[in-house]
């Protein structure tokens, strides 16, 4: 890719899509387009369609469509998926008619059948039921898998689709209903310790185990893939660490800092069983992650009581 490219991050906001922009400037890209707060709704086909016929982006990184943690995919799958399916229609078909000329689609580990062979591999894909707590969004982003696929082989362009490992980092949503474990689990335990709490609860049984990337080093693999990797099908973003949910809970408590003890609530959804990705492709390319896990956990904890601490105790006092 020349430094020079026009290079659109479609949901620059999100989590991945913030680290995107960090890194590809890092790298020395000076021609970012379409960066938040210009971003068009990408629900809006026309917004998208005016705003690739005036920034003309060359190469797009597909970060875009709500998305959240267990409780937002069972209570809003509706929102989750038509969301999706808009954004990726719209963006995937405007790349296509403004002559975009590489895309990377990020799909998500979701969408391996709930009981696939550990690790995932790619050859798994659709092939057998999904999760039901994450069906909807699971489903959504597997069209956009099959979309870029389409209009690869009926167009010959080179859109390809990428799968990431669970991800966190600043930037995240730290909302205890709508966030991933690690934010919300980050928020709850620095809540807890603030309020002098014995006890934290934690969502399940604690041994569903999840893969998790450092924004950062996902928005690296990001940048390799879209560098270095043309193939036809999926390849896998993985080579973090794999951690049970409860083994996530005791990282996350020592980084916060609550002394509490845990407690499973088990009348809450585990959702799948393994969530580990095969990423020997991406890795035998020769991408390696490079930050620890818990200097990862640290930077985020850093970042939640610099900006959203900060902004909650701003809405208490506005609020007074
Ligand atoms: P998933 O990877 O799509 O299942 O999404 P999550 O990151 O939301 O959840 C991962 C696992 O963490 C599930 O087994 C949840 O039940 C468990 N978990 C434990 N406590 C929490 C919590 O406070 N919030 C969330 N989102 N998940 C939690």
């Amino acid at each position: 890719m020349k430094r020079s490219a026009r290079v659109y991050v479609a949901g620059g906001a999100t989590l991945l899509g913030v680290a995107l922009r960090e890194r590809l400037r890092a790298a020395g890209f000076r021609n970012l387009v379409g960066e938040p707060p210009d971003e068009p709704d990408l629900t809006v086909a026309g917004q998208v369609e005016d705003f690739f016929s005036e920034a003309r982006p060359e190469q797009v990184f597909f970060a875009a469509g709500k998305s959240g943690g267990i409780e937002w995919n069972r209570s809003r799958p509706a929102e989750l998926m038509l969301d999706n399916m808009l954004a990726t229609a719209h963006v995937v078909h405007a790349a296509y008619v403004h002559g975009v000329t590489k895309l990377l689609y990020l799909a998500s580990s979701c969408s391996y059948p709930r009981l696939a062979p550990q690790p995932l591999r790619v050859e798994s894909l659709l092939t057998g039921p999904l999760e039901p707590t994450n069906a909807a969004y699971a489903t959504a982003k597997l069209a956009g898998w099959q979309l870029c696929a389409a209009y690869r082989q009926q167009h010959g362009i080179d859109f390809v689709t990428a799968i990431p490992a669970n991800s966190f980092g600043p930037h995240d949503d730290f909302s205890s209903e709508g966030g991933h474990v690690i934010p919300a689990l980050i928020r709850k335990a620095h809540e807890a310790k603030e309020c002098g709490d014995v006890e934290l609860t934690v969502w399940g049984t604690g041994t569903p185990r999840r893969e998790f990337l450092y924004a950062r080093d996902l928005a690296d693999a990001c940048l390799f893939v879209m560098e270095h990797y043309e193939g036809p099908g999926p390849i896998n973003l993985g080579g973090g660490v794999d951690l049970s949910i409860a083994e996530v809970a005791e990282a996350v408590t020592d980084t916060v800092g609550f002394r509490g003890r845990l407690r499973f609530d088990a009348s809450k959804p585990d959702g799948m069983p393994f969530k580990g990705l095969d990423a020997s492709e991406l890795l035998g390319m020769g991408w390696r992650p490079t930050t620890d896990f818990g200097a990862g956990l640290t930077e985020t904890y850093t970042w939640f009581k610099q900006h959203v601490v900060k902004e909650d105790l701003r809405d208490v006092r506005t609020a007074v």
